[in-house]
């Protein structure tokens, strides 16, 4: 995802595209309630495209304003948020609205990206604020997700491209993601949040506090609430950017790297560490190591959800009762091993993936019972359809 640099012209376009886009959506969600009401049965993307475009003529000519791809990417979109919904991984998809933020829009047909800029249908060369860093070729684009966040707008790219997979002859090791600190690798690396990360949040914290303080809808309340979007968008490119080295420099110098249960939905149920999980971004990180080791020809293997990584000595394998979060340090009852809690967690994840490889090597076939893989890693010429060039 890069920055976009509009001009006062194309900013209004991309304002028009969003709205259309929320526009469609919203219409989408309110045509398929209505007709499952009567008929029992709704429309699909294609056929909803159709009505609208038949509507667009005589109900709303602003409409050809903007990109037709960006309506009927919206009820694409809406398609699988239902489909997510019946397949029960989403709640019943929910109305667009205006005050949860301007929002994104998706656009296919004739995108070229250049050094400094990117050509977007509709909208035009719009100038980009870091020069380099889309590929300008050697890549086939599908579509462009362009997207708002507190005043800045941001252009993220869906390739299909043709990569080599290079051998990866890196170490194998475990990494523990956690929430004080980015993450600990089974080698004794720490990598600590940012610095700065720990000032804005106390910045945050106290522009929450200014906030609730504030008449409801007073010009005042406004401003703070623009303030504290501010800060968090803040916090946002500091933590990406703080993950995205981290997971950069993983997936490059290890070739196998044992990672905790992906699933930590059984964790959400605590209320508290709930909040602090969401908030270190540790799906976000998990979700940068899988498609990177996949560039790096590195694997990411994913430990069973009961491994008890915190709680097992990584030294004799005897395990522990219970691990709270205040003991930092652990301390085997049964050997005696003392080690940083967050390295034994990794020295045991570690040991999760040195299994994996030795069972790969072990049975040719490649079939592995022992740890579930989380991506297969082939080697040579890989084609990846709808990857997200950010970073
Ligand atoms: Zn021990």
């Amino acid at each position: 995802m890069t920055e976009l640099d509009p001009n006062n012209v194309q900013r209004t376009a991309l304002l028009k595209h969003a709205g259309v886009a929320r526009f469609a959506y919203n219409w989408g969600l309110a045509r398929r309630m209505e007709e499952y009401e009567r008929t029992g049965k709704s429309s699909n993307a294609i056929e909803l495209h159709r009505q609208l475009n038949a509507l667009k003529k005589t109900d709303f000519p602003w409409m050809y304003e903007v990109s037709k791809a960006a309506p009927q990417e919206a009820l694409r979109d809406l398609d699988r948020a239902y489909k997510n919904f019946f397949e029960g991984r989403a709640k019943y998809p929910k109305f667009r609205s205006r005050r949860r933020g301007i929002g994104s829009f998706r656009l296919t047909g004739s995108i070229r990206v250049f050094n400094d800029s990117i050509q977007l249908p509709r909208i035009g060369r719009v100038r980009l604020k870091e020069k380099g860093y889309l590929p300008t070729e050697g890549v086939h684009i599908l579509s462009a997700t362009v997207s708002e966040r507190a005043g800045h707008w941001f252009v993220s790219l869906q390739v299909e491209e043709e990569i080599e997979v290079p051998e990866n002859v890196g170490s194998v090791a475990g990494v523990d993601v956690g929430i004080s600190r980015l993450a600990m690798v089974s080698d004794g690396t720490i990598i600590e949040n940012p610095k700065a990360l720990a000032r804005f949040e106390r910045k945050r914290k106290r522009l929450q506090r200014s906030l609730s303080r504030k008449m409801k809808d007073s010009r005042n309340r406004a401003d703070a609430r623009l303030r504290l979007a501010r800060c968090e968008f803040r916090i946002a490119s500091i933590r990406m950017d703080a993950q995205h080295k981290a997971t950069t420099m993983l997936a490059r110098t290890k070739s196998v790297i044992g990672v905790e249960s992906l699933n930590v939905a059984g964790l959400l149920k605590n209320h508290c560490l709930a909040r602090q999980l969401a908030d270190a971004g540790i799906g976000e990180f998990f979700r940068q190591l899988r498609y990177k080791t996949k560039w790096y020809g590195s694997n990411v293997v994913e430990a069973d959800p009961f491994f008890p990584s915190t709680k097992k000595c990584s030294n004799c394998g005897a395990v522990k009762d219970g691990m709270p979060l205040s003991e930092r340090i652990y301390k085997c009852g049964s050997c005696g091993f003392e080690a940083d809690r967050d390295l034994n967690a990794a020295m045991n994840l570690a040991s999760v993936a040195a299994s994996w490889a030795e069972t790969l090597n072990a049975c040719e076939s490649g079939e592995v019972h022992a740890a579930r893989q989380v991506l297969p890693y082939e080697a040579g010429t890989e084609r990846r359809l709808g990857g997200v060039l950010d970073g």
